[in-house]
This record gives structure tokens, sequence and C-alpha cells, in this order.
């Protein structure tokens, strides 16, 4: 896509002071002035050539991080129901190593989790280093969806009826994203921003084409009720806890191609930012490689680069095969 890295900051990546208001996002966002021009196929095959490469991108940037194995990088996905976060772990993260990325969907928590702080189940899903871990929904859950149903919240009856309680509650999910960063955790949080029209019509699929029957619950019926409670609750969520060190990135969703190209896209910047790089390997290491390779040699193994020269259509073939 022509827009640069700096446009999408600028039209996705929420300040950290100020107010926040969610209609400044446009969940059908599509494209900007450059790209209005094509039609609306054009502008899908455009975006799945940039996710193409991009994915591809990603995968090398996590290969690095894997093996330098400094940072760490959580992704938080947070939206109303329907939103597409299956479908955009699913095809951002295709490419990436299975072995150097976990995701954890958060449902409802059980009478175990209820009764630790609030943090605590996600504290032990956290990645490790080298790692990246996507939440599939997360602690901003304590925030939304129990602040819609406050009688989810599970503490004393005298703690609860506090002013301060959710302002509270962001302040702590501030300061434990603060301590994962300053231990070398990159956090990247996005709101994938759907409207309730599109909504609508991906409930209504569900409910006509069997293939998708399976994803229909009549608990999102439910959900969908409270709209403009969720709506606010996103957006007090949002302006309180976009920081310095995790700001929130607001990403439209009611096409999912401008989703996931703009999701992968953030996230492969932000690990080429973090400057990982393939370790060093120490000169005292490579000087003991002679002595590795004179073993190998007294072994009967031949160094690839003095195999006896292939004919052109043998080495074509081989190419093919691989
Ligand atoms: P789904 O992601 O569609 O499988 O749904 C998971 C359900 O778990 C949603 O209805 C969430 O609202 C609910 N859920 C996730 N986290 C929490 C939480 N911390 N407290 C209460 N409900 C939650
Ligand atoms: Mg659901």
């Amino acid at each position: 896509m022509p827009l640069t890295f700096k446009d999408v900051r600028r039209l996705f990546q929420v300040p950290t002071k100020g107010r926040v208001r969610l209609r400044d996002y446009d969940p059908g966002w599509a494209a900007d002035k450059e790209l209005q021009e094509l039609t609306k196929d054009e502008l899908k095959a455009r975006a799945k050539e940039f996710l193409a490469h991009t994915v591809t991108d990603l995968a090398d940037a996590q290969e690095r991080l894997y093996a330098s194995d400094t940072h760490s990088v959580l992704i938080v996905l947070q939206a109303s129901d329907a939103a597409g976060k299956d479908g955009t772990i699913k095809h951002v993260m295709t490419g990436v190593n299975p072995q150097g990325c976990q995701v954890f969907a958060f449902k409802k928590p059980s009478s175990e989790e209820l009764d630790h702080n609030f943090l605590w189940r996600y504290m032990r899903a956290l990645p490790e280093r080298g790692r990246i871990g996507i939440f599939n929904r997360s602690y901003y859950e304590d925030v939304l969806v129990v602040r819609v149903h406050p009688e989810l919240v599970n503490l004393p009856s005298g703690k609860k009826g506090r002013k301060e309680f959710w302002e509270d509650r962001y302040d702590d999910i501030n300061q434990f994203e603060r301590h994962l960063t300053r231990n070398g955790t990159l956090v990247l949080k996005f709101f994938l921003n759907v409207s309730k029209k599109e909504q609508g019509k991906r409930f209504m699929e569900r409910l006509e084409n069997p293939e998708k029957f399976w994803k229909f619950s009549f608990g999102d019926l439910d959900e969908r009720k409270h709209w403009d409670e969720y709506q606010d609750a996103f957006e007090n969520m949002i302006q309180h806890t976009s920081t310095e060190w995790a700001p929130w990135w607001v990403v439209p969703a009611d096409h999912k191609y401008v989703t996931r190209a703009l999701v992968a896209g953030i996230i492969t910047r932000a690990i080429d930012d973090l400057g990982v790089a393939f370790p060093e390997v120490s000169e005292e290491k490579r000087q003991r490689f002679g002595a590795a390779k004179a073993d190998l040699l007294a072994d009967g193994v031949k160094p690839k680069g003095k195999k006896k020269k292939k004919k052109d259509a043998e080495v074509a073939t081989e190419e093919e095969e691989r």
C-alpha cells in the first residue's frame, strides 16, 4: 500500500494524552485518497498482495526475535463479537514458526482464577523471551465485559462499590504493562473497530451459511443489546490505557482485508524497530570451527562448496524440489 508507516500511525495509533472518541475512527475505512480510485476488488487484491509479503517479513522478524532471545512480544486483541479477531490471528500469523508463537484465548474465568487478583491468569500466560504471545481477549475484559456487567466483579462487596474502582484497574493495567515493557516485552494492543451494522451482517451470515452455523452464539445477540455501553467502555478503556510504553491501535474492521493488512504491517514494523538480530558468533567460537570441520571431514562428510560441479539441468530439478 502506498500508505507510509507515518500515515498509519497518524490514522490509527491512539494519542497518549487527551480525550479519545471512537467516532473519530471510521470502522469502514478502506483506503487513503490514492487508493480510493481503485475498485473494491482491485483494492482487495492490493491489500492481499501487501499482506502476503508482509507476512513473509513478519516470519523473518519472528525468526530474528527467536534467535536473539532478548525480547518477547505480547499482542493483545480486543473487539466486539464478530469483529474478526480469530481471522486476523489466522491470516497474520500464517508462515510464522509455530515454535516461536503462542495464542491464548481468554473466556469466562474459572472459580480458581476468580479467587486470585484479576491479572493473575494473564501473567501465567505471558510469552517467554524470544516468543510472540497473542492474547485473544485479555485483562482488558476486566474493564469491558465486567464493566458492562458489574455483577461479574468478584470482590468483597465493599471494594467494588468504590468510585475509583475502574480508574484503579486502568492504573493497575498501565503499571503492569510498564513492568512488562521494562523487562523486554513489547506490548502491542489492537482494538478491532467494527460497526454495529457490519456486526449485524456477520451475525446474520452465521445464521444463514451452514459452514458458519457453529460460530453463532445466542449470547452474542444479548451482548449486542448492550452495544452503546460497550462502546463507552471501549472508549474509556482506550483513553485511560493508551500510554507511551503501550499505545492502542484502533484498526478499522468492517473490511477484513484492511484489518489484516494493517495489523500485519504494524506488528512487523514494531518488531523491526526492536532491532533484534541474529546473535553474533564470537571470534573464539569461530576459531574452533576449523577443528569441528576437520572432525566431520574425518567422518566422511563432504563440504558443500567442494561438491563436483553438477550439470545445469540437475541443479534446476533440485531447486524445484525445494
Ligand atoms: P469467545 O471469545 O467468543 O469464545 O467468548 C468468550 C467469552 O468469555 C466472552 O463472552 C467474554 O465476554 C467472556 N470473558 C472473557 N474474559 C472474561 C472476564 N475476565 N470476565 C468475564 N467474562 C469474560
Ligand atoms: Mg464469540
